[in-house]
């Protein structure tokens, strides 16, 4: 018994890149990607080491590129010192980057603003003086709970530009959350605004943060910075609370960066916590961020005038890598938005790639899934009212995308000549790890396509042996890379045991499963706590989910197992329909023909025994389905489990089944 996971879906549309997106790519070509694979596999030193001092300014150059001797304790550019901030800002100032727009901010209400690569340095500068001037310094540790914001992206760059590790808390988690990580990273700073403004509502930050440093064990923070963004009333406690405004307030517009070791620690970030306790991703600071910077270039395909708009929120590993970090190093203009994508109306998105002529847009399926649905129910802010011809390039990241999402975000969105970029990547892997090249990689509409040049995969058995293609398994990386997470904060023997178990000879354990087809093309099959059992056969709820996705009448579908003792398990899907909710007398004729359509489009096999009806699926507060509580709800026909961790905790109640 291999364990392997069977393979049930069936997507043969290809997409080749167009001849003049190709002739302009940096990377041009499947030959040019060969080539740098190539390279990396027969040389990973040079490959590595020359584009680190290439694509890098240092302090100190490194003598050696990968130290393995304390492995899976990696380390990389290990002698090298570096500083991540005048590496994102001040090469700029010095490029003819200067002037150019580094930031477009979108208020929640529609105010826009813009910073210059030049202005940003600059307020860097003066909060990085500000902080440094309370006594803020190289290791300490700071906790980040703020809007999205220009502010918020200056503070992070502030940080780093002192050598203080930064723990970004996520503004829509709650109060727990945020004391839990105050104290597992020790943080003796905390940076925070008023409120934040989301879809027309101020949404108090500073009182969470009070709250939370009532709590235990938070006794080494000295200072809490309040961004003023709304001007509502806060408590205050003197001594300890200050303005921003007044804390960078005649500082000057300059800041010698500090120079830091390579791997020290730029910052920890808690992952989603979709499949339990949120651990501490550390990470590194030089290999950190030539990995952020090399894959925007490449899988953005990113040029001078580019405007990118990376939608992700800062207080995911997305905001990190492709907002503060990456695309920062790479010199995009970036769009920086405040509110949410159904404010003032669900043409949000669109209407600001319009009005901002963006030409790069990455955002996640869950976003692209619930436009589809507004777009079924609210025509009028369907995208094909909108001038969308600025966009030249589409991205995807999260969960996976299910073919036909991918066809309507190609065609509605993208007009049909945009290349979509499916990334599959993690907090853990820092940056992409699996994603298409958009100049050279023909594209399969759920397929995140190929390992990018320097990273090498396998999918394996619960025995570590490489599967062949068609079989499903754990999908691994099987040589460390630069922004790999380096530990789980203040637990190494979790980040052994997590990610490097001994079965697996080394590899790095995803903790997803995905197979490869004839081309070696990588499909991921969902994560590895969410395969079924069915009559025998392992299958990955994903699959499932894209056929039901398929079906003209389904917006989002979510597929889990149910204890079985005939079968082993049963499937249970979960439908929000596109249209309106179907009512109890119309679920079980549209339920029997989404069982009809599964069985003609995959097999019997793949059936959903259950399907439940809802508005909206259960979503984690970085919009992915909670599968995990789905189970429990086609176990026990209700919830008994706490559900503050949601985003959207009524969804659960609004669930009527099974049919
Ligand atoms: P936790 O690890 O705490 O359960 P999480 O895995 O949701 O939370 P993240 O690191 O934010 O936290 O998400 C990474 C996961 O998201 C991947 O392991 C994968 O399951 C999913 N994912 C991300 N991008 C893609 C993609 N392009 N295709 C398929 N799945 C993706
Ligand atoms: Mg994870």
């Amino acid at each position: 018994m291999s364990g392997a996971i069977d393979s049930i879906l069936v997507e043969e549309r290809v997409f080749e890149p167009a001849p003049g997106f190709k002739a302009a790519a940096a990377v041009s070509g499947m030959e040019a990607y060969q080539a740098l694979r190539e390279h990396a596999r027969r040389d990973p030193d040079g490959f590595w080491g020359d584009m680190a001092r290439e694509a890098l300014v240092w302090r100190k150059p490194f003598t050696r590129v990968l130290d393995e001797s304390d492995a899976p304790f990696y380390r990389w550019f290990d002698d090298g010192e570096l500083n991540v901030s005048e590496n994102c800002l001040d090469v700029h100032l010095s490029n003819g980057n200067a002037d150019k727009t580094a930031l477009i901010f979108e208020a929640d209400d529609g105010a826009v603003q813009t910073v210059s690569f030049r202005a940003l340095h600059a307020r860097v500068c003066r909060i990085a003086n500000g902080i440094a001037n309370l006594g803020y310094r190289k290791g300490d540790r700071a906790i980040l709970y703020m809007p999205m914001s220009i502010e918020a992206i200056a503070c992070m760059q502030a940080c780093a530009r002192l050598g203080i590790t930064h723990s970004v808390v996520f503004g829509g988690f709650s109060t727990k959350s945020l004391h839990q990580r105050i104290v597992d990273v020790q943080a003796s700073l905390v940076i925070t605004a008023d409120a934040q403004m989301r879809g027309g509502r101020a949404i108090p930050l500073k009182a969470a943060v009070d709250e939370a440093l009532a709590g235990p064990d938070t006794e080494r923070v000295r200072q809490v910075l309040v961004y003023r963004r709304s001007g509502g009333p806060v408590d205050w406690q003197d001594g300890r609370d200050c303005w921003l405004h007044d804390v960078e307030q005649g500082r000057p517009d300059t800041c010698e960066p500090v120079p830091v070791e390579a791997e020290h620690p730029l910052f920890i970030l808690y992952t989603s916590g979709s499949t339990g306790k949120p651990k501490g991703v550390q990470h590194s600071s030089a290999g950190y961020l030539l990995w952020t910077k090399m894959s925007a270039q490449w899988v953005f395909d990113a040029k001078p005038d580019d405007v990118f708009w990376c939608t992700a929120d800062i207080g995911w590993v997305t905001g990190h890598s492709y907002i503060a970090y990456g695309a920062m190093a790479a010199g995009l203009t970036q769009i920086v938005f405040e509110g949410v994508p159904t404010y003032p109306d669900a043409g949000r998105f669109w209407d600001m790639i319009r009005r901002h002529k963006v030409t790069i847009f990455y955002t996640a399926p869950t976003a692209i899934r619930s436009l589809i649905k507004a777009s079924a129910t609210t025509p009028g802010t369907a995208p094909r009212h909108y001038d969308l011809s600025s966009l030249r390039l589409l991205g995807s990241v999260g969960e996976p995308i299910n073919p036909e999402a991918w066809v309507w975000y190609h065609q509605q969105v993208g007009g049909g000549r945009c290349p979509v970029v499916d990334t599959w990547w993690q907090t853990e892997t820092g940056g992409h790890i699996v994603a298409p090249l958009p100049g050279a990689t023909p594209l399969k509409p759920g397929s995140c396509t190929l390992p990018l040049p320097g990273i090498e995969i396998d999918v394996v058995d619960e025995a570590g042996n490489s599967l062949p293609e068609g079989k499903g398994g754990h999908l691994v990386i099987t040589r460390p890379w630069p922004a790999m997470i380096r530990t789980v904060w203040g637990d190494a023997e979790r980040y052994v045991k997590s990610y490097f178990p001994p079965e697996f000879g080394g590899a790095y354990l995803s903790g997803d499963n995905a197979q490869r087809d004839a081309d070696g093309y990588c499909w991921i099959l969902g994560r590895t706590d969410d395969v079924l059992s069915v009559s025998g056969h392992r299958l990955g709820g994903t699959e499932i989910e894209s056929t039901l996705v398929a079906h003209e009448a389904v917006a989002e579908a979510a597929v889990v197992g149910r204890p079985d003792p005939v079968t082993g398990e049963a499937v249970v899907a979960f439908v929000v329909p596109k249209d309106e909710l179907p009512g109890e007398a119309d679920a079980p004729a549209l339920a029997g023909a989404l069982r009809d359509w599964v069985a003609r489009e995959v097999g019997p096999i793949a059936k959903p025994r259950e399907i439940w009806f809802g508005n909206a699926m259960p979503k984690t507060r970085s919009g992915k389905i909670m599968r995990r509580l789905l189970r429990i709800v086609a176990e026990n026909g209700e919830i008994t489990q706490d559900t503050s961790t949601l985003e959207n905790p009524d969804a659960l109640n609004r669930l009527h089944g099974p049919y």
